[in-house]
């Protein structure tokens, strides 16, 4: 590619702010998708308890800042099912964080993200959430087929798809991300090539693009597994997606995520690029400058965690070993299209991880996996799909 082409150029603007990322984790849903394995709760009684721990967690963490974290430039809610939040509540969290932490960049220029089902997207809650701050969305469409999404155990339609987007747009939301879900039930490139054909219509500004892992414990994990795509077909849709996107002008700057030049999620990218975010509500993970930490799993424990008179950030459990947090960053980083430097990274670390590993590296590059430009290494689409067994190999 030629350095001045407009892809680089993006790419130089694009790389991640470089404050902290707050995620706050709603995690309410109506019901429980057969294939999800994230912490979330359908008991609806439980949401004012959740709210006032959220609330007393914001108010305890922030006298933990701006030492552990720089100041703030992204916050995102993630779930779960924010739009089920009533507005009140997104006010009030936000309201909160805007009192109480520093942050990098005005509040009006601040990316605030909230996840939504297409179901909630009506106008004037669009209206409001857009009044309180919020200016993405990520909506879960996850397909364009009412079959799939049958199989997905969505209570969405794709006509409620293209009716809440519209009501996005009509209520000002100028950047919205979609996501995708590919690799489900009797799944064939063409089907997804085909439904793919949404994303062209409704020209969202960003599109995740996920393959379905099924995880134990949900119900997916009981289905025979070979109703689901094999390796090699799994392999096919994934090429197919990548080369659908680009046609319609996305460009894939990690994994599963593409986007529009200028629309890249910049609080996605503290997660692959090695910047600090702090996770507030159950189950939430955290990244500081030195350390790394996940919030318990049930209401309870996490009632405990923020009510206990040992209250600290970080937690007592953090896992705060250089080496460890060295290699989770790197493993992270190289979910990036543009892949790892390794110079500025034995900088930060003082390790090189591909070191001693030259050999394997040549295998891969000649297995068209993995490439080698200068002190850049970076992952091809086909080392995408094996990037787990791949990275192992660098931080074993
Ligand atoms: S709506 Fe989202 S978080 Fe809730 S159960 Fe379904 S996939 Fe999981």
């Amino acid at each position: 590619m030629n350095k001045s082409s407009p892809s680089n150029a993006a790419e130089t603007k694009e790389a991640a702010y470089p404050g902290t990322g707050i995620y706050i984790h709603f995690p309410f849903c109506t019901k429980r998708c057969p294939y999800c394995s994230f912490f979330s709760l359908t008991d609806p009684s439980l949401k004012p308890l959740y709210h006032e721990l959220l609330l007393a967690e914001i108010e305890r963490t922030s006298e933990y800042f701006p030492d552990l974290f720089p100041s703030v430039d992204t916050i995102y809610l993630g779930g779960g099912t924010p739009s089920l939040m009533p507005v009140f509540a997104v006010d009030e969290v936000l309201t909160s964080i805007r009192c109480l932490f520093d942050f990098g960049l005005e509040w009006k220029d601040l990316e605030i993200t909230l996840e939504a089902n297409p179901e909630h997207l009506e106008t004037g809650y669009l209206r409001e959430l857009r009044s309180v701050g919020v200016n993405r969305l990520s909506i879960g469409a996850q397909r364009f087929d009412d079959a799939k999404l049958k199989l997905l155990g969505r209570a969405h339609s794709v006509k409620e798809t293209f009716e809440g987007y519209e009501n996005a747009r009509e209520a000002g939301f100028e950047n919205i991300s979609l996501d995708f879900i590919a690799g489900i039930q009797n799944d064939t490139p063409d089907a997804v090539e085909k439904e793919l054909r949404a994303i062209k219509e409704l020209a969202p500004q960003h599109v995740s693009a996920y393959l379905l892992e099924i995880k134990d414990g949900t119900d997916f994990s009981g289905i025979d597994e070979r109703k689901f795509p094999d390796d090699y077909l799994t392999a096919k849709i994934y090429l197919k997606i990548i080369d659908v996107l680009s046609g319609y002008g996305y460009e894939q700057y990690e994994i599963s995520n593409f986007a529009r030049a200028g629309y890249r999620s910049k609080h996605n990218l503290k997660y692959w690029s090695g910047m600090p975010w702090l996770g507030l509500g159950a189950s939430a993970a955290s990244c500081s400058l030195n350390a790394r930490w996940v919030h318990p799993q049930s209401i309870e424990e996490y009632r405990d965690f923020v009510i206990s008179p040992d209250f600290r950030i970080p937690p007592a459990q953090a896992e705060a070993e250089p080496q460890k947090l060295a290699e989770e960053e790197f493993f992270m980083s190289m979910r990036k299209t543009e892949g790892v430097d390794l110079q500025k990274f034995a900088e930060k670390w003082g390790f090189d991880p591909t070191e001693g590993k030259e050999s394997l590296i040549d295998v891969y590059i000649e297995e068209k996996l993995l490439i080698r430009g200068g002190r850049k290494i970076r992952l091809t689409p086909g080392g995408f799909l094996l990037s787990n067994e791949l990275l192992s190999e660098f931080i074993s």
